[in-house]
C-alpha cells in the first residue's frame, strides 16, 4: 500500500431504508479506515431523482450512529471536499463531461427512448457500442452543425462514453485478484443527462471518487460488473484509479440467492437496522435495533458474514475488529445470513451487561407491563434470569412471576407435582419459614432441608408443590434465590393462595 492517507466513503443512494448488506459495506469500509488510521466519509449518491425516497438520508446516518460507525468527512458532519451530497455537485459533473467530450472520449446523443426501443425489438441482443453507434443519431453520426441544431432546439440528449473495442480491461481486486473483462462487451454507457441536468451513477461516483481522494472503493460484490468500466474512466481522465475490494454477497439463510427483504418475512428476522415506515404506503418493516438487538451484537455477528479473523475467537468488539480486520481475509464466496447466530450474539452481549445496566432497559418492559419496582430488586431478578434470555423483552417472559403472583397453576403441572398431601405439606412449610428471621438463599436452604429430613419428607415432591405454588409453572432458577428476592412475606402469601385455589 503507498504512503497516501487511507480514504474510504460510503456512498449509498437514499433510495429506502439501509439494507442490512449495505450496514455491512459501511462496516468493513469504517474498521478498514480506522485500522489504516484513516478517514471514513458518507457521500449521498442522489442522481437518480426518480428513486429518491424522502427519510432515507436520516435514516441512513441514525443508522449508522447506532451502530457506532463515525463518520470522519461527508453529509451531516461537512468536510473540505463538500458538497457531499450528489445532486449538490451539478456544476462540477458539467465540467468533467464536458472534458471528456472535448476530448473525444464521450458523445452526445439524440436517440429517443422510442427510436432506441425500436432498435431493441429489431435486433436481437443490440447493444449501443462501436459497431452499431454509426447507425444511430449521434454527434459521431451527425454532422457538427446538425448536432448544433439539434441542442439549439432544445432536444434532450445524453453523453454516451465511447468505448473502444477489442481491449482487455483488467481490475485489480484486493478480494478476487485480477479480474480480466474483454471492452467488447461494454457498451456506451450514458454517463450524462441534459432532461434533467444530473451525471448518471457511473461518472458521479468516478468523479467524486477522485475529487474526495479515495484511495480505496470497498463494495459490495453487485457493483463488480461497472468496475471494468469505471476502470476505463479513470484512464480517459488520465486519473490513478482507487483499489478495489468488492465483498460478498449476503446469501439467504435456506438455499441459494441474495438476500432479501422477502426472506426476512418468510423467516421472521429484520433486513433492516432500524424500523422503517414506508413514506408512500405506511407499511412498517421492522428492525433491528427495536427487535431488541443490541448494537455490538449486530456489529459483531455482521462482521463475521463473509470475513473471519483466521482464529476461533467469535466474540470480538469494534476495537478488536478494527485491530484484526482485514481485506485479504474477506471471503470471494457469499455468505449465508446465519440469523440464529444473531440471535446468539446478542445473548452473549447481554451476558456481557452489569445488572445495573441491564436493570435499566428492563426497566420500561417492567414499565409496559404495569410495573415499578425497585432498581434494586429489577437488578436481582436480571441476575437470576439473564443466562436464559437472547433478548431485554424476554426476561420479563422468564421473570415475570418475581413482580406478579401466579394467576393460574399450570393444569398439567398440578396433576402431576399437586398431590393430595401437598396442602398439608405446603401450610407447613409456610410455618417453618415464617420462623426464619435470616431470610437468605443459603439459610432458608438448610431450614427447609433439615425439616424435609427430620420429616422424612419427599425431596423432589416438595420442591415441586413449592415451585408451583411460588411461580405456577415448573420453570425458573433455584427456588431460595426467588424466595429471598419476591420475600417472605410474599412467599407465605403465595403458598396460602395456593392451597386455598389448587
Ligand atoms: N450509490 C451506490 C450504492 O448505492 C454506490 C456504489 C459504490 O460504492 O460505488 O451502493
Amino acid at each position: 500500500m503507498s504512503d497516501k492517507k487511507v480514504r474510504v466513503r460510503f456512498a449509498p443512494s437514499p433510495t429506502g431504508p439501509l439494507h442490512i448488506g449495505g450496514v455491512r459495506t459501511a462496516l468493513y469500509n469504517y474498521l478498514f479506515a480506522k485500522q489504516h488510521g484513516g478517514d471514513m466519509l458518507l457521500r449521498i449518491e442522489d442522481t437518480d431523482s426518480q428513486r429518491f425516497v424522502p427519510g432515507a438520508e436520516d435514516y441512513i446516518i441514525e443508522s449508522l450512529n447506532w451502530l457506532g460507525i463515525k463518520i470522519d468527512e461527508g453529509v451531516g458532519v461537512g468536510g473540505p471536499f463538500g458538497p457531499y451530497r450528489q445532486s449538490e455537485r451539478r456544476d462540477i459533473y458539467k465540467k468533467y463531461v464536458n472534458q471528456l467530450l472535448e476530448a473525444g472520449k464521450a458523445y452526445i446523443a439524440f436517440d429517443t427512448p422510442a427510436e432506441l426501443e425500436a432498435r431493441r425489438s429489431d435486433v436481437a441482443n443490440f447493444q449501443y457500442d462501436a459497431s452499431t453507434r454509426m447507425s444511430m443519431r449521434n454527434s459521431l453520426s451527425l454532422s457538427k452543425e446538425e448536432v448544433d441544431a439539434l441542442i439549439a432546439q432544445g432536444e434532450q440528449y445524453v453523453v454516451r462514453f465511447r468505448i473502444e473495442p477489442n481491449e482487455d480491461v483488467v481490475v485489480n481486486d484486493v478480494i478476487r485478484g485480477e479480474v480480466t473483462i474483454n471492452s467488447s462487451i461494454l457498451d456506451d454507457k450514458v454517463l450524462y443527462k441534459s432532461a434533467d441536468e444530473l451525471p448518471t451513477y457511473h461518472l458521479a461516483n468516478i468523479v467524486d471518487d477522485h475529487l474526495m481522494e479515495i484511495t480505496h472503493v470497498i463494495r459490495g460484490e453487485e457493483w463488480l460488473p461497472s468496475a471494468p468500466l469505471h476502470v476505463l474512466l479513470y484512464r480517459a481522465f488520465e486519473w490513478t484509479a482507487p483499489e478495489f475490494a468488492h465483498l460478498p454477497l449476503l446469501l439467504k439463510p435456506d438455499g441459494n440467492g441474495k438476500l432479501s427483504k422477502r426472506d426476512g418475512d418468510r423467516l421472521g428476522f429484520p433486513v433492516f437496522p432500524l424500523e422503517w415506515t414506508d413514506p408512500k404506503t405506511g407499511a412498517i418493516s421492522s428492525g433491528y435495533r427495536e427487535s431488541g438487538y443490541l448494537p455490538e451484537a449486530v456489529i459483531n455477528f455482521l462482521a463475521l458474514l463473509g470475513w473471519n479473523p483466521g482464529t476461533d475467537q467469535e466474540i470480538l468488539s469494534m476495537d478488536d475488529l478494527i485491530h484484526q480486520f482485514s481485506l485479504e481475509r474477506c471471503s470471494k464466496s457469499g455468505a449465508k445470513f446465519d440469523y440464529e447466530k444473531g440471535k446468539w450474539f446478542n445473548h452473549k452481549y447481554i451476558q456481557m451487561k452489569s445488572d445495573a445496566e441491564l436493570a435499566r432497559m428492563f426497566m420500561p418492559v417492567l414499565a409496559e407491563h404495569g410495573i415499578h419496582a425497585s432498581e434494586e430488586k429489577v437488578e436481582k431478578v436480571v441476575a437470576l434470569v439473564k443466562e436464559r434470555v437472547n433478548f431485554v423483552k424476554e426476561l420479563w417472559d422468564q421473570g415475570s412471576f418475581f413482580f406478579v403472583a401466579p394467576q393460574l397453576y399450570d393444569e398439567k403441572t398440578v396433576k402431576k407435582r399437586w398431590k393430595a398431601e401437598s396442602p398439608e405439606q405446603m401450610a407447613e412449610l409456610a410455618g417453618v419459614l415464617e420462623s426464619i428471621t435470616d431470610f437468605t438463599p443459603h439459610n432458608t436452604e438448610e431450614i427447609v432441608k433439615a425439616w424435609i429430613a427430620e420429616k422424612e419428607y419427599h425431596l423432589g415432591n416438595i420442591m415441586n408443590a413449592f415451585r408451583l405454588a411460588i411461580v405456577g409453572e415448573p420453570k425458573g432458577p433455584h427456588m431460595f434465590d426467588i424466595i429471598t428476592v419476591i420475600g417472605k412475606a410474599e412467599t407465605i402469601a403465595r403458598l396460602k393462595r395456593a392451597i386455598e385455589t389448587i
